[in-house]
């Protein structure tokens, strides 16, 4: 009889404890090049030759810009996206509850981890539920939309997509449009706020390509990952943008973010060369 109850108890025991084991996820280690300036985007997610097209596109428009464009300090990019923000603020519904402090305690988490030091971000939640989306421009302003917060899952999907807007300040994306307007004034068109707004509009919105957006989403999961989330969960974000998405060769080159799957598939690959 002993045995017996011994015997039952060692099951109850053994089933309780495989349960357990079910439930609790092991975290997984990811190394990642110790940085979040990205030094070259992985060959997988260029490979296609409407990809190599558009890298070439963006390499030249660079070049131009070099060529005739003054050069941008982050006193620049710090002062112009002091007046980026004043415009936008004007046409925004922004909000101020519990979301924003969730945001705002997500961004303090990420920038511990962020090479540009002399970037001081900081982030706005935007009145707007129908538009899922986050954006930024230079001096390290970052938007998210109402839209947004209701859209992700979890505070993983969230601070990667927080990241991903961090990524391009990190790796000078949003330099270029400081670069645009700053050459526009030199060339004499105004500088006060209401000339301003339509090239502000203008060039912060046609302001990144598709490779910096695939640069963005590899410093994207590396920051989430170093504040301590979990970089998969950007898949799952990808996943359901992607639902409503039929990639074509055309239309992928008129747009300026690769489709979702694409990314997807890029970070999906990514994250299985990194995880330990
Ligand atoms: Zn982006």
């Amino acid at each position: 009889m002993i045995q017996k109850i011994i015997l039952i108890l060692c099951l109850f025991i053994a089933t309780a404890c495989k349960g357990q084991s079910q439930v609790v996820e092991e975290k997984k280690a990811y190394i990642f090049p110790n940085t979040s300036i990205v030094a070259s985007i992985p060959e997988e997610c260029i490979k296609k030759d409407g990809d190599q097209l558009i890298n070439a596109a963006s390499g030249f428009e660079s070049f131009l810009l070099n060529i005739v464009a003054d050069e941008v300090t982050v006193k620049d990019e710090n002062n112009y996206g002091q007046q980026f923000n004043k415009v936008l603020k004007k046409d925004l519904l922004l909000v101020i509850d519990s979301n924003l402090i969730q945001l705002q305690t997500l961004l303090k988490k990420l920038t511990k981890h962020i090479e540009r030091k002399d970037i001081i971000y900081t982030i706005a939640l935007v009145k707007n539920d129908s538009d899922v989306n986050a954006w930024t421009h230079a001096g390290g302003f970052i938007y998210v939309t109402t839209g947004l917060m209701n859209f992700v899952n979890s505070e993983d999907e969230l601070a990667f997509c927080i990241a991903h807007e961090i990524g391009h300040n990190e790796n000078e994306h949003c330099k270029a449009s400081v670069q645009r307007i700053k050459t526009a004034e030199n060339m004499g068109v105004s500088s006060d706020l209401s000339g301003m707004a339509s090239a502000v509009y203008s060039t912060i919105f046609a302001a990144f390509n598709q490779p910096q957006e695939m640069e963005s989403d590899l410093a994207g999961v590396y920051l989430a990952y170093k504040a301590g989330y979990d970089p998969e969960k950007a898949l799952d974000f990808f996943d359901k943008l992607s639902a409503n998405e039929e990639p074509n060769a055309l239309e992928k080159m008129m747009r300026s973010h690769p489709f979702a799957s694409e990314r997807k598939t890029c970070l999906q690959n990514y994250l299985n060369n990194a995880v330990q």
